[in-house]
């Protein structure tokens, strides 16, 4: 195992066979991790970045399977924040510190380009030093290249598995992984600082899937890569299949860093959702950002992804004393900076 770290280390990717000793091996060892934190220390020192995530809208006209906010899911009572709802979270994040703002939502077509770009306009004009990241799934060229114009910097779109035959049983037929990698060329092309990533555990996920991803993420070389265990929805066609397994997810952020030391790599809510310590594990692993929660209260439950999402304690952006705690007490420390990739 350490052989293979040095490995990995060294060339930032290894065999199928290589990653697939790291990845079933049950023995623990501690050496991954070890090697993990001084690649981050060496690139990021000891700084965490927060990102304040708006959720601004639950309506999505996908049919992701494993996804809570699926078009077919009638009993999601659905929402969206207008403009000013949307500026007055950026508001109330500016005064908490946070200088990177990410808007998230279902692919709503309520939000047309023009809406998008004037959200964005108006954000970028009240907050010329904060980052603007939007994660609202895929779109054409011309598009991304209008929002990145209206002001947006950074993009987030997971490719969730990179081998078709498992996208294909994830998504209805009309979505393709093909044009969801296209996505992502495209962002990148544009001048985005481009965030990928995929979900550990989803239903009929193998071995090799997630060597393909990263495989993929080799390929693509993003600036951010955000991973997470599947969890479990009711109100969804998987609701029998088991949630992603923690010490994965964490065994993946550190192989993660190792591939991409200076990538921005969250400790995912998803991760603090299914063990109380998930997000210090993460960061232990290698993950240098958070992204608490900064929609309105009110909406934050109906944002339901996966089941028991959580959306208060430390991942409520209004309680980032709290969270300044944990983080320290896991050996790091919160920092108010923009946080663009160190390239
Ligand atoms: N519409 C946007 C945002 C999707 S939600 C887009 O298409 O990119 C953000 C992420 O949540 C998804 O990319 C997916 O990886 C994750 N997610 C969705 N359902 C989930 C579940 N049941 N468990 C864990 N993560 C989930």
């Amino acid at each position: 195992m350490q052989n293979l770290v040095m490995e990995l280390r060294e060339k930032r990717i290894l065999t199928r066979d290589g990653f697939r000793e790291i990845l079933t091996t049950d023995k623990y060892d501690s050496s991954l991790f070890k090697s993990a934190d001084e690649i981050r220390q060496s690139v990021y020192g000891k700084d965490v970045y927060i990102r304040g995530l708006i959720e601004f809208t639950n309506y999505c006209k996908n049919d992701c399977y494993y996804c809570g906010i699926r078009c077919s899911n009638k009993n999601a009572v659905r929402y969206r924040l207008t403009k000013e709802d949307i500026l007055e979270c950026c508001r109330e994040g500016y005064e908490l510190g946070f200088r990177t703002f990410v808007l998230q939502g279902g692919e709503d077509p309520y939000f047309t380009d023009e809406r998008i770009c004037d959200i964005v306009g108006s954000i970028r004009k009240e907050f010329p030093d904060c980052a603007i990241t939007l994660s609202i799934g895929e779109k054409s060229y011309e598009s991304y290249l209008a929002y990145y114009n209206a002001g947006a910097n950074r993009f987030l779109l997971r490719h969730e598995t990179a081998e078709s035959d498992h996208y294909n049983k994830l998504h209805p037929e009309c979505m393709k992984l093909e044009a969801r990698k296209k996505c992502l060329f495209d962002l990148k092309k544009i001048g985005y600082q481009v965030g990928s990533g995929f979900m550990i555990g989803s239903p009929f996920q193998t071995i090799d899937n997630i060597i393909s991803d990263l495989e993929f993420l080799h390929e693509l070389q993003p600036d951010m890569i955000g991973i997470g265990p599947y969890i479990v929805h009711k109100e969804t066609p998987f609701k029998e299949y088991e949630s992603g397994s923690v010490e994965m997810t964490v065994k993946l952020i550190a192989i993660l860093r190792h591939m991409f030391p200076y990538a921005l790599i969250p400790a995912t809510t998803a991760l603090g959702t299914l063990h109380p310590e998930g997000r210090e594990m993460g960061l232990r692993a290698g993950a240098n950002v958070v992204m608490p929660n900064l929609s309105p209260r009110a909406y934050r439950k109906l944002y339901d992804l996966y089941e028991n999402k959580l959306s208060t304690g430390e991942e409520a952006a209004q309680s980032r004393a709290a969270l300044e705690k944990k983080v320290e007490a896991a050996g790091y420390r919160v920092v108010t900076a923009i946080g663009n990739v160190k390239r």
